[in-house]
């Protein structure tokens, strides 16, 4: 699929020029296939490295990668390709939305979360010293190109922590694959990957994309459907310093905290919520804070998160494996007790 990749873009995007971003850890793997692929297409390529983690994500890297553009020639008709997960993906995109006033955004993904998850929506964007995503734009990306090859150098937590967007779009909207997820953890051969774990990646594409295409600008409500488990998992995400958790093993306990309130609020049956914890262990996600972390510390995080709009809670609940919806009678004092229960 790589090796195809120069062609595939060539259907949809001039250049010549077009700037690679990956990060340190992705870049010596992949960052030369892609260079030589894009060059044999007629491109004329320029890789830019920044440094992997999501320290990079910063408005000060995003200068640095646009003076590194402008040196190597990129203008209007000039395009970028984000070469890394979702960090690289997020950096990138918003790169593409702001230079120049916007050119073209080519996102190949190579984490299972990029791919299930960031490379979908069109959402962009950096961190600020106060929060995390918190400056970006919506810029959509013009090709997203999904190999399963690339996700067999992630490190095995990487490759899991996947799972926890996999199993909320499975919550929120497929109880048919929330019955077949659980046949893709311990993949033994390459061939068994593509049967498995390809149609996996794409329904989930179909999924968020369905629900983004819905309400894009996040107006009406449905696009917050896919912030369940986020409300508690960026505060756990926080409350951690962002070192602690992986983005997905806080969202995986922000989905157990959400399915505790779905119980008390919107009758989640009890036995739905226990086949969700084993799913999400059966990827080894974490299911239970460690007895040390402060819950409190958790709570006070809380208002920071984007969704905490003037004060009002919204509060994604799931009535049953396979559908959701948002709550407005969810209190403050619920989430202190689901945070406690964690
Ligand atoms: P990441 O991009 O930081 O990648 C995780 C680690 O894996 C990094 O160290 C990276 O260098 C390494 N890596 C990536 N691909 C590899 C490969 N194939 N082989 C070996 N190592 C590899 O993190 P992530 O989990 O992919 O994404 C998290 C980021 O995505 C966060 O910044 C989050 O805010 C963002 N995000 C964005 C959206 C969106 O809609 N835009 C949605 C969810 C998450």
């Amino acid at each position: 699929m790589l090796e195809k990749g120069g062609l595939r873009i060539r259907k949809v995007l001039r250049g010549p020029h077009c700037a690679i971003i990956s990060d340190s850890n992705v870049a010596p793997l992949f960052g030369d296939r892609v260079r030589q692929n894009l060059t044999s297409s007629g491109f004329q390529p320029a890789l830019i490295t920044i440094p992997a983690g999501e320290t990079s994500k910063t408005l000060e890297q995003v200068g640095a990668i646009c003076d590194q553009m402008i040196a190597a020639g990129l203008d209007r008709q000039s395009f970028v390709i984000g070469l890394g997960g979702g960090m690289v993906g997020d950096i990138s995109g918003f790169v593409a939305a702001i230079y120049e006033r916007g050119i073209p955004h080519v996102q190949i993904p190579t984490t299972l979360l990029g791919m299930v998850d960031s490379s979908i929506g069109g959402k962009t964007g950096v961190n600020a010293r106060d929060g995390k995503n918190l400056i970006g734009a919506v810029h959509h990306p013009s090709l997203v190109i999904d190999d399963v090859d690339l996700l067999k150098t992630l490190p095995r937590h990487e490759f899991n922590q996947g799972f926890a967007e996999i199993i909320k779009h499975a919550i929120i909207a497929d109880a048919e694959m929330f019955r077949r997820v659980a046949q893709v953890s311990n993949l033994r051969t390459k061939q068994e990957a593509s049967w498995k774990l390809a149609p996996l990646i794409q329904r989930n594409i179909e999924i968020k994309s369905r629900i983004v295409a819905k309400d894009e600008l996040d107006q009406t409500g449905e696009r917050a459907l896919l912030n369940f488990g986020h409300t508690i998992g960026h505060a756990i995400e926080r409350a951690g310093d962002y070192r602690e958790f992986l983005h997905g093993e806080a969202v995986s306990l922000g989905i157990v905290a959400a399915c505790a309130i779905s119980i008390k609020k919107a009758g989640l049956p009890r036995d739905q919520r226990d086949a969700v914890v084993d799913l999400l262990r059966v990827f080894e996600l974490p299911t239970r804070l460690p007895a040390r972390f402060s819950r409190a510390k958790i709570f006070d995080a809380l208002p920071f998160d984007k969704k905490f709009e003037r004060g009002k809670v919204r509060f994604v609940v799931t009535t049953e494996i396979g559908s959701a919806r948002l709550s407005s009678d969810v209190t403050m004092e619920d989430i202190r007790e689901a945070i406690d229960q964690l």
